[in-house]
């Protein structure tokens, strides 16, 4: 039995904050962890600017929501389901993926919370456990299913490095030079091919 582990963002759905900077003209939101590495100093310098900004979180889903999922990945998760246990393993939030989750039908997702107060105001942050990609591969390896992992970036290496099979996707050069060991896939048929090899039942 195999499941099939997937990153969300640069996966299936375009960057949330830098597309979210990019759609609201707020420059000071296209920091990154490459900007700042430490995750909490990031994440409160991001909620300080949506409140200067006065963006509550219905305006937020907004945006979000006029993104939309990237090209055929809707067509690509719909028939992956089709075939495989599919779960999302992501380091965005419940309340941000929200609108692209509906886009996608819903398919099942392990991120992290956002703490909304009683004015619709972002007020904090709280991670379900760190480095969960990984050890969420760990944890279906202990229940018996072979897993297939796929991400585009560092914070997915673990994972892919976890999983029986783990495939790079639309990853950037410097990623795809430093990590070998993994597959790589650009496309979605692409993907949906890897996946299918690595699979004992195909
Ligand atoms: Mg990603």
């Amino acid at each position: 039995m195999e499941i099939v582990c997937l990153d969300l963002e640069g996966v299936l759905i375009p960057e949330i904050w830098i597309n979210f900077a990019e759609k609201t003209g707020i420059e000071a939101l296209k920091r990154t962890t490459r900007d700042e590495p430490d995750y909490d100093v990031l994440m409160r310098y991001r909620l300080d600017i949506l409140d200067k900004h006065g963006l509550k979180m219905a305006d937020i889903q907004g945006v979000i929501d006029s993104l939309g999922p990237l090209e055929g990945a809707h067509e690509f998760v719909t028939k992956l389901r089709e075939e495989f246990q599919v779960v999302i393993l992501s380091d965005t939030f419940y309340e941000f993926a929200e609108p692209m989750m509906r886009q996608l039908d819903w398919p099942i997702l392990f991120c992290h919370r956002l703490i909304v107060d009683e004015n619709d105001r972002v007020a904090d942050y709280k991670l379900r456990l760190t480095d969960h990609k990984r050890k969420a591969v760990e944890a279906f390896k202990k229940l018996n299913f072979f897993t297939i992992a796929a991400g585009d970036s560092y914070n997915d290496t673990t994972m892919l490095g976890e999983a029986d099979c783990g495939i790079l996707f639309s990853a950037p050069d410097n990623v795809i030079a430093e990590f070998p060991q993994f597959k790589t896939a650009f496309e979605y048929d692409e993907l949906m091919a890897h996946i299918k090899e690595a699979s004992p039942r195909f």
